[in-house]
């Protein structure tokens, strides 16, 4: 290459990486009886009954037989809840996201629990805090706003009996004390578990399931592969989160569902256990805590 066709090149990098961004990663190896403990379906291109069964379709050829699509918003919500009604393999969780907690008002409240008891949803979330968006998004709620809207949705899932599916961010400490303070309910979902070794082992202690998505895969999380390795098999998830999080190496590029045995690998690598029983392992607990039958 001569130095006056540099300039060239380093444009046509450019648009080569921003190809590859936009650009699904490939199928992985198939690794049988996975659960997606969370994702947005809707986020990743599902609009009606074809869309959800091809994301679903592609899922389940690698080994993913059910998803749990969660919802941020009302809106969203009602779309979780219907597409938990397209397809069997679809199950949903609805609430009002911790960075959307001013939007909870009683007629949101009145219908998130009409569409919480249908026999389709099988957990209250995400809902929990958020402190990273607070003063970089100018539409996020308050701590107080948040707060509140935490404490209805334990209280919620406790009076349905469902599992209770945690987002957290950038708030760790006060997270664990309003959920002690509130009394948690039987299931709670530490979802994208994001804390450090210590944060692990006390939700462990508590009962706590944690579960991990792509950035458990990232070559910073030194602390996540603790975390991963000390939980015992029986309070282990793993979730995509699709279509954000992306497992290494594939950082960056649209996520799905079907990319979930690249996590579920690399969980199964760092407790030094075999893919396939790791796999079971998860499935299981999915089942278990979600109540979603074998088919
Ligand atoms: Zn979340
Ligand atoms: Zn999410």
């Amino acid at each position: 290459m001569s130095v006056s066709e540099a300039p060239t090149e380093t444009e046509s990098n450019k648009a080569a990486r921003r190809r590859l961004r936009k650009q699904p990663p490939p199928d992985p190896t198939p690794l049988a009886g996975l659960i997606d403990a969370h994702t947005h379906l809707a986020a990743c291109g599902g609009r009606d009954p074809e869309s959800v069964r091809s994301i679903v379709d592609h899922a389940a050829s690698v080994g993913v037989a059910a998803v749990v699509t969660v919802a941020d918003d009302i809106v969203d919500a009602r779309w979780a809840h219907r597409a938990a009604q397209w397809d069997e393999r679809v199950y949903a969780a609805v609430a009002i996201h911790p960075t959307h907690a001013g939007e909870l008002d009683d007629a949101t409240r009145a219908e998130i629990e009409t569409m919480a008891a249908d026999d389709r949803v099988v957990a209250v979330g995400e809902t929990g805090l958020d402190y990273y968006w607070i003063g970089k998004s100018e539409s996020c709620a308050t701590r107080e706003q948040q707060y509140e809207a935490f404490a209805w949705h334990i209280d919620l899932a406790k009076r349905l009996g469902k599992p209770l599916m945690i987002h957290n961010r950038d708030a760790d400490a006060d997270l664990l004390d309003v959920l002690a303070a509130e009394g948690a309910p039987e299931a709670v979902i530490m979802h994208c578990f994001s804390g450090d070794r210590n944060v692990a082992r006390e939700c462990v202690d508590r009962g706590y399931l944690l579960s991990f998505s792509g950035t458990v895969t990232f070559a910073n999380s030194t602390e996540l592969r603790a975390a991963a390795e000390l939980v015992p098999d029986d309070q282990l998830l793993v979730e995509t989160d699709a279509p954000f999080l992306t497992p290494h190496p594939y950082r960056g590029q649209p996520n799905q569902s079907y990319c979930l045995p690249y996590t579920a690998r690399h969980i199964a690598r760092t407790r030094d256990v075999d893919e396939v029983e790791l796999a079971a392992i998860v499935g299981a607990n999915a089942r278990r805590v979600y109540n979603i039958p074998l088919r």
